[in-house]
């Protein structure tokens, strides 16, 4: 029946665990918001624990720290605590040595604070080049998650993956490093985030999905991402002064988002896609298991 039965697949589901505040056209702005909207997290754990599927958090040190007992408890139920930053600056506005400082400082605090190793990173805005790349192996991750191929991203940078050897389609090694890139499905000459976010909530639904489908056709490997407030049931607080795209941006979608995630992982599942976290992707990679045909 399915092509591909016997083809190992791989999903992983990830959050961008940080406050509402962190979201780009509100860091610019000068909104003063209390809301963290973080309830998002709970929400995003109670669709995933439907399908027990376990995931991984790229944790802001602020929203890991207003969330540390239920976080704490996700993590002994065997989700992944990775570090997405000690602020949301984007990488490469800092030089290399302040982004060595607050990444080293952030992952020490995060371990400190949870009990685990961080092992993983992920950029705020995907913004990471190969300079930055290779101050994480320094500081000891095993794994990065910001390699982005779109190029209509606000602080867009480059990670050039040719000293890698490619395992799959936007999975890289390099030593016992691993890049773990977001997915896009090449349409017409464009390139379409297929990954979740704000692509998922916002854009034309049957688009989005006839996108993934034929992205998920001929790929064995899917990353799934979004942030607390596109799934929280708190009232958005109002952001006056935003431009209009960045109020649509915010609100478009929210109410329904919880369905699709559902809808998407039950595409994967009649697909035969594993669910694993980026932990569990990378000791299998590390231990040589073929993991993709
Ligand atoms: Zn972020």
């Amino acid at each position: 029946m399915m092509k591909n039965s016997n083809r190992r697949k791989m999903a992983v589901f990830t959050m961008d665990l940080e406050n509402f505040t962190d979201t780009g056209c509100i860091m610019d702005s000068d909104l003063k918001i209390d809301q963290d909207m973080l309830d998002g997290l709970d929400e995003y754990v109670s669709i995933l624990d439907k399908y027990n599927i376990k995931a991984t958090f790229f944790a802001m040190c602020e929203a890991a720290q207003a969330v540390q007992g239920k976080m704490k408890r996700y993590i002994s139920n065997g989700h992944d605590l990775a570090l997405h930053g000690y602020d949301h600056t984007a990488p490469i506005k800092l030089d290399c040595d302040e982004f060595r400082y607050r990444i080293a400082t952030a992952k020490k605090w995060l371990e400190e604070l949870f009990g685990v190793e961080v092992k993983g990173y992920r950029a705020p805005f995907f913004s990471l080049d190969n300079e930055r790349l290779d101050v994480l192996s320094e500081l000891g991750f095993k794994y990065d998650s910001s390699r982005f191929d779109f190029p209509n991203r606000v602080h867009a940078a480059e990670i050039d993956v040719s000293r890698f050897n490619k395992i799959t389609d936007n999975v890289f090694r390099r030593g016992d490093f691993f890049e773990f890139g977001m997915p896009c499905h090449q349409w017409l000459g464009l390139r379409i985030p297929v990954s979740g976010g704000g692509y998922a909530r916002i854009s034309d639904w049957t688009f989005f999905l006839s996108m993934l489908r034929q992205y998920l056709a001929h790929s064995d490997y899917y990353v799934f991402y979004l942030h607390p407030f596109e799934l929280s049931k708190m009232k958005m607080p109002q952001t006056p002064n935003l431009k209009s795209h960045d109020q649509y941006y915010l609100r478009a979608g929210v109410k329904s988002y919880h369905r699709k995630i559902e809808s998407i992982i039950k595409l994967l599942q009649k697909l035969g896609y594993e669910f694993v976290t980026f932990d569990e992707l990378a000791n299998r990679l590390q231990k040589g298991e073929k993991v993709f045909n």
